[in-house]
């Protein structure tokens, strides 16, 4: 079996235009990995990179130009995610495009496809997604945002938690009960609100993860019913289709693991005790092991990106194969770290740890599970759709 992609000529003239132009307009900025440590300068940079991409038709470029994408083929994409891979430019990401848009695409009317998705595909606009409370995060449904109806607007109160990423937002894709009389799962709508509406106040967290993750208030905001996204008790199945995204059903194209070959590159350089590391055959086993396990995670995202794109497979359990592998692939990288760089991989100072120090980070992030879904929800997912739990479960519906 060949798990390779293999590209036509026409393509791989397409990837040369494709590098050409990001050699050309990827800003060159230390994005360190911590969101709280980027400058405001490179965050700058980031999003100008973004809105240039968008105008491209490369921040979503299969998805159809009439919402913003850039109307290319599967293949094209895949070129343009796999050259993107190769720079440091992860942290343009807006949750609204991977997150938000894909729920917009399968619930959204279509004067709200058409209002929402240009300027989230074309990178002018971000949106977080606010869906955990501080009472429901593995348990969402038990959330306890309420949104009345007054008989023109819905009126939001209530908190949620964890929120957001280093770009301020312009949109707040959210959660609230709508019936509190209705079932468990059939009570909630989604809603996208401007973040800047009176009411909404938000509040920065510092996790250990690192930045970017907010508290959001929300008192008496009010909303216009163009503004819900499905119908008034739809917002389960809704959070289902970002949910089945999130938890790893989108797959990934990525062409290497930074992390990895940045630690092989220091492993054949770097000496302890005045000898070469490279002869401790005991790190050498470890960062196969690495090597490996990385490689793994880029077939998985692979085979998950081509499920969601050609739909010639159902998702099943796969996402959350893909979400859990990541998981425990964090605390492994984590550990190999520490034994590659030793303490050094525990400070950020340039002066003392290698690579700009920006590895230290990821002892941090090790310890940061829960978002996207915690490891056991991921269990408890793989199960579900393996049918060997109580309830059996198929995927929600994802663009
Ligand atoms: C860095 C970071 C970024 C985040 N970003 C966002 C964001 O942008 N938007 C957003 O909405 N949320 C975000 N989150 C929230 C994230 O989705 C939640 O943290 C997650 O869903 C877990 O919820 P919780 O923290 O309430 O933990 P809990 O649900 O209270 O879980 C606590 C523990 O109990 C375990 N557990 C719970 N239920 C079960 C079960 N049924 N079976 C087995 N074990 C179980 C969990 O695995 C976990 O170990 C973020 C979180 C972090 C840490």
């Amino acid at each position: 079996m060949d798990f390779e992609l293999h590209y036509s000529e026409g393509q791989e003239e397409f990837r040369k235009e494709v590098w050409t132009w990001l050699e050309a307009n990827v800003p060159r900025f230390d994005l360190s990995s911590d969101g709280a440590k980027q400058s405001m300068a490179a965050r700058q940079g980031a999003a100008d990179f973004r809105r240039k991409l968008g105008t491209k038709g490369w921040l979503a470029p299969n998805w159809p130009k009439e919402y913003g994408g850039g109307g290319l083929s599967l293949a094209e994409t895949i070129v343009i995610d796999e050259e993107l891979s190769q720079w440091d430019v992860a942290s343009t990401g807006d949750l609204g495009l991977s997150l938000g848009a894909p729920a917009i695409m399968v619930w959204g009317t279509e004067e709200q496809k058409k209002r929402f998705l240009p300027p989230i595909l074309k990178g002018e606009i971000t949106t977080w997604q606010c869906f955990t409370e501080p009472e429901a995060g593995s348990d969402l449904a038990s959330l306890k945002t309420r949104a009345e109806w007054n008989g023109s607007e819905y009126v939001i109160n209530g908190q949620k938690i964890f929120i957001g990423s280093p770009f301020p937002p312009d949109y707040i894709y959210t959660l609230a009960v709508t019936d509190p009389e209705a079932p468990r799962h059939r009570n909630i709508g989604a809603f996208i609100i401007p973040a800047k509406s009176p009411g909404v106040t938000i509040q920065p967290l510092k996790l250990i993860a690192g930045g970017g993750r907010n508290t959001i208030f929300y008192d008496n905001v009010r909303v216009s019913p163009d503004q819900l996204i499905g119908g008034k008790t739809d917002g389960w199945r809704v959070a289902q289709s970002t949910l089945e995204v999130e938890h790893g059903g989108g797959g990934r194209v990525v062409a290497r693991d930074q992390v990895v070959d940045d630690l092989l590159a220091y492993y054949k350089e770097a000496k302890r005790s005045g000898k070469p590391l490279s002869r401790d055959s005991h790190i050498k086993e470890r960062l196969v092991d690495l090597y490996i396990q990385s490689e793994i995670g880029r077939l998985f995202g692979l085979r998950g990106y081509w499920m969601r794109a050609t739909k010639t497979r159902l998702v099943g359990y796969e996402g959350s194969q893909n979400a859990l592998h990541g998981k425990k692939y964090f605390v492994n990288l984590a550990t190999i770290l520490l034994e590659v760089l030793g303490p050094t991989a525990l400070v950020d100072d340039p002066k003392w740890a290698p690579l700009k120090g920006n590895l230290e980070y990821y002892q941090r992030f090790a310890a940061c599970q829960h978002q996207g879904g915690t490891p056991e929800i991921q269990k408890v997912i793989i199960a579900r759709r393996m049918g060997v739990s109580r309830t059996r479960e198929t995927a929600a519906a994802m663009v």
